[in-house]
């Protein structure tokens, strides 16, 4: 968080102002600052990174019962937003080496009905745009990602943001750079953003036309201003959790690891924002015994995700496939460690110890 002043003090016009929603000042200047951030064309600030998501899948005008490939190893909002919009999800299975949707997979998955892709760059690993753009290319299908772990990166010097029709952005709590609670929508069209900015607003052209049916998916000004306080920390922010890391990979070989887990290699033509620590045991067993084990010594690690999409209860019509036993055995195997900027130095080494420690009793 910022510190309380900084916040106070950008929040104090509000009081003077009594604006305190409905594409504000702070609205149009985050927008216009994170364009500059994430060196994209067009910026359009949401009240969430779920709701980025189905208005912009809302915006394209799929025909109803069409299906999107997507990949099963995410957050259930992705598949939220594709179904909620009436279209039908087809989950295609992941590469082990960074948990991005397999793009070799895709194009055996697509029939006539096929209207997009929703790809993930998983844990901030970017997914394989060039093969996913010659896929949506060679078929006249939109490419939606979901780039909620990867905010402020760059793939070959590029913003992100700028690969596919369409990238979304959380800016819940939890992520790297936040708003409180916050999304946005990046995109190169014009028209794509005077269309989610009346779709955001229950589809109200004027005061007198409403033209479509939308939702409510503004950000507020008190959210925005605490993305504009935010972003003036945010390369401090990533590069203290670089250091955090660091820290656990120094740990990891130092005590040479390896033996029950493996960690993720970095791409080199990809600038990181380390939002996450994923480590991937050798053994379902020893995953699940280290989680409780931490858990009970108040470290909070998570199975990051598990139970991937196509098992959870309100997708269990999908759940007797088997076209993604990679995305299945990942999700067994899989820790995320904590990691936020501050977590000191000795903390990650005596999580690291503490691992140590419970996998050379039970091996
Ligand atoms: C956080 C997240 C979302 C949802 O974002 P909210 O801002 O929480 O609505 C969607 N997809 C992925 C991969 C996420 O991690």
């Amino acid at each position: 968080m910022p510190e309380f002043e900084e916040y106070a003090q950008m929040i104090k016009p509000l009081w003077d102002s009594r604006f305190l929603t409905n594409m504000g000042a702070y609205h149009k200047r985050l927008e216009k600052e994170l364009q500059d951030y994430l060196k994209v064309p067009y910026v359009s600030l949401m009240v969430n990174g779920h709701m980025s998501l189905e208005m912009v899948i809302q915006q394209f005008d799929f025909p109803q019962g069409s299906e999107v490939i997507t990949t099963p190893f995410s957050f259930v909002s992705t598949t939220h937003a594709i179904v909620r919009n009436g279209l039908t999800p087809v989950f295609c299975d992941i590469k082990e080496t960074d948990c991005t949707i397999d793009e070799t997979k895709i194009e055996t998955l697509i029939t006539e009905k096929t209207v997009a892709i929703v790809p993930v760059h998983v844990y901030g690993n970017i997914c394989n745009v060039e093969a996913i753009q010659q896929i949506a290319e060679k078929h006249h299908l939109k490419v939606i990602y979901d780039a909620a772990h990867a905010f402020g990166e760059k793939y070959k010097g590029i913003g992100v943001a700028n690969f596919g029709d369409a990238s979304v952005f959380s800016f819940h709590a939890t992520k790297v750079f936040h708003t409180i609670e916050g999304g946005a929508v990046c995109f190169s069209d014009k028209k794509i953003y005077d269309r989610l900015y009346n779709l955001k607003n229950f589809g109200i052209r004027s005061e007198e036309l409403v033209a479509e049916v939308g939702a409510n998916a503004k950000m507020n000004e008190f959210c925005a201003a605490m993305g504009l306080c935010n972003l003036r920390h945010i390369d401090a922010s990533i590069a203290d959790r670089k250091r955090v890391t660091e820290d656990y990979i120094t740990n990891i070989q130092k005590l040479g690891l390896d033996k029950y887990f493996s960690i993720q290699s970095y791409n080199q033509e990809v600038s990181c924002n380390y939002g996450y620590f994923p480590i991937f045991f050798l053994t379902d067993d020893l995953r699940d015994i280290v989680f409780a084990k931490l858990r009970e010594q108040d470290i909070y690690t998570r199975k990051y995700f598990s139970p991937i999409i196509p098992m959870q209860q309100c997708y269990s019509q999908f759940a007797e496939q088997s076209e993604w036993m990679v995305a299945d055995k990942v999700q067994n195997r899989v820790l995320a460690l904590p990691l936020y900027e501050g977590l000191k130095t000795y903390t990650v080494s005596n999580i690291v110890n503490l691992i140590k420690e419970i996998c050379e009793e039970i091996m």
